[in-house]
């Protein structure tokens, strides 16, 4: 079956963003004023603030070059095994992030948590539907970090997305990164995106190696710096994520997947069965394109990169049945 000709990602019109921070309205020790000044500085047009439990919309933040999204994180910790913070306690940490903040304010400014039953998925599931009519996109966050595998996350249903990098958790203990956690959602039957993020707390200062600013990225083609438009285009999972290489195009010519990118060692395609199609530089080289012949059969393909530094940076699934 051959594929049409299709823009999957433009090359331009981007806007940075980190949708994953916490400031002093929680357990971050940057006010949300210099979480914006930081980013701003750093190229970043956009931040979701996701304090715990906190929802919170910093719309006083907002300018001609910067756009503050109106979100939380809240958490289902396994109780049954402790207090809630021990250090082998599973949990599930979730992002919601606020489609429309003009609407449902009073019932919003609540912070609605799960309810305290880990391992009932029906009612996290509810939850998450509860959430979504209410107007959230939920988010999974950071698997690896809260020791959670298949079992924990295959069921989920309603989900936006899920947390494919984790910067934060990167420097906790190199667990930031979930290629096979995303994978395998997708597998389990999830039609969901993935989000690079920082989820920077800032407990050590800019420079500092484990400061954990400005290593998990989204770059959202929006069009435009307007909150409806970057919903717009989340939605429609018009964005890729990154540690730092810069996709610069990625669409079906001809019946192949053109990919574009900045200079980078590896290009992989990963499916939903075994099969991947891959470009690989020879050692000491760059590459900055490829092209692969689709079948049609792929399922769904998402795009994967990685740089001479070993930064990844990769596209949302795309389903074939949908092209
Ligand atoms: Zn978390
Ligand atoms: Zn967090």
């Amino acid at each position: 079956m051959k594929l049409d000709d299709k823009i999957l990602l433009p090359d331009s019109g981007y806007f940075k963003a980190n949708l994953h921070c916490h400031t002093t309205i929680s357990d971050g020790e940057l006010t949300p004023e210099g979480v914006k000044e930081a980013y701003k500085a750093q190229g970043y047009s956009i931040v979701a603030f996701t304090d715990h439990d906190q929802y919170r919309w910093h719309r006083e933040l907002d300018d001609e070059s910067f756009l503050a999204l109106a979100a939380y994180e809240t958490e289902l910790t396994d109780f049954e095994t402790g207090p809630g913070c021990w250090p082998d306690q599973k949990t599930y940490h979730l992002n919601l992030f606020d489609t429309d903040p003009t609407q449902n304010q009073g019932e919003k400014a609540k912070s609605t948590r799960p309810p305290r039953l880990y391992g009932d998925m029906a009612s996290l599931n509810e939850y998450i539907a509860k959430m979504r009519e209410l107007g959230f996109l939920v988010c999974y966050n950071h698997p690896y970090w809260s020791l959670q595998n298949y079992n924990d996350y295959a069921g989920l249903r309603g989900l936006f997305a899920m947390e494919i990098y984790n910067h934060g958790c990167e420097h906790d203990g190199l667990y930031g990164f979930h290629p096979q956690a995303y994978d395998e959602m997708l597998r389990s039957g999830q039609r969901i995106f993935a989000l690079a993020t920082d989820d920077n707390h800032d407990r050590v200062p800019f420079g500092d190696p484990l400061n954990d600013s400005f290593g998990g990225f989204v770059q959202i083609a929006a069009g435009k710096l307007a909150y409806q438009n970057v919903i717009d285009a989340l939605i429609a999972g018009q964005f890729y994520w990154s540690m730092g290489p810069q996709l610069k195009g990625v669409r079906i010519e001809g019946g192949e997947l053109v990919v574009q990118t900045s200079p980078v060692e590896k290009i992989f395609v990963i499916q939903k069965g075994r099969d991947c199609y891959k470009q690989l530089s020879n050692p000491g080289d760059a590459l900055t394109e490829a092209r692969f012949s689709l079948t049609g059969q792929e399922g769904w393909f998402r795009v994967e990169v990685r740089d001479s530094h070993g930064l990844y940076a990769g596209t949302n699934a795309f389903f074939v049945d949908r092209l």
